[in-house]
């Protein structure tokens, strides 16, 4: 198993208050999965990305990854883990503003001490892979919205992560441009890649396998993304609404008799 989490939970401490924002939560993901974790604001998705993508610590519980117990590192160990086994995209892209695309792919490597040519290398052939490569010496201010959020991911994937994870990467972006990431999500998937994506739209988590639902800090259910309840309905309205379109729809015009 890639992720095996068990009993997790995670408490935030303001002042005298407690949130808990994870209650327990159980989840195994196995290696080259495409999981979508749904559920509404407040849910605990962001918190369960942090602690998946060793950012954050469980306050109790397991999270093992390939095999590994990560609620047991500090907090340099989990560094370790983060920079070599793990590729994050933010809903925000964090990118550096005043560096070039392809300065901001090589950061990761540059922290792991690779050697400068081997990480340039890497960091284009990543640029390239995200369909980029005319775009390496553009600064994020220069690049529209899916192009910084491809720059997020050529950066989440250079150091060959065993899982890239999103928390709501296609927030920021229009319609056509979540298609554009969705469909490199995709392909990454095909090519092997495992990935755990954050949602609040039926229409990405379509592209995954599984939906994880999660609600008050809890697995709420957990099924094949064909086999939700919730997405099947999503589907039919989607099917009755074309259906309706192309009823509606004008015959053509100048179509021989
Ligand atoms: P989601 O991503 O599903 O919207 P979050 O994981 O961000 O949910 O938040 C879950 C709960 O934890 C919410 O009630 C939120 O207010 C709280 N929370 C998140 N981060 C913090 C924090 N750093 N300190 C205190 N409370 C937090
Ligand atoms: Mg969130």
């Amino acid at each position: 198993m890639t992720i095996r989490i068990r009993q997790l939970t995670k408490v935030y401490k303001l002042g005298v208050e407690r949130v808990h924002a994870l209650r327990g939560v159980d989840l195994d993901i196995a290696r080259n999965e495409f999981v979508a974790i749904m559920g509404a604001s407040g849910s605990g998705k962001s918190t369960m990305m942090h602690i998946l993508g060793c950012l954050d610590r469980p306050t109790s519980g397991v999270y093992e990854l390939n095999g590994r117990p990560m609620h047991k590192m500090g907090a340099g160990q989990l560094a370790r883990v983060r920079n070599e086994e793990i590729g994050f995209i933010f809903q925000s892209f964090e990118l550096l503003n005043r560096a070039t695309a392809l300065k901001n792919v090589m950061l990761p490597m540059i922290y792991s001490r690779r050697h400068w040519a081997t990480a340039r290398k890497r960091a284009r052939a990543a640029l390239d892979r995200v369909g980029l490569g005319d775009r390496m010496g553009h600064k994020p201010n220069q690049l529209s919205g899916g192009q910084r959020q491809r720059v997020a991911v050529a950066r989440a994937l250079v150091n060959e992560p065993s899982i890239l994870l999103a928390d709501e990467p296609t927030g920021n972006l229009d319609s056509a441009t979540t298609h554009e990431i969705i469909e490199l999500f995709r392909q990454l998937h095909a090519e092997g890649q495992t990935i755990v994506i954050v949602t609040h739209e039926e229409e990405v988590a379509a592209h995954s396998q599984r939906i994880v639902r999660l609600r008050d800090g809890l697995v709420l259910s957990d099924h094949p993304t064909r086999e939700d309840p919730t997405h099947r309905r999503w589907l039919e309205g989607q099917a009755a609404a074309a259906a309706e379109a192309a009823g509606s729809r004008p015959l053509a015009q100048g179509a021989p008799a």
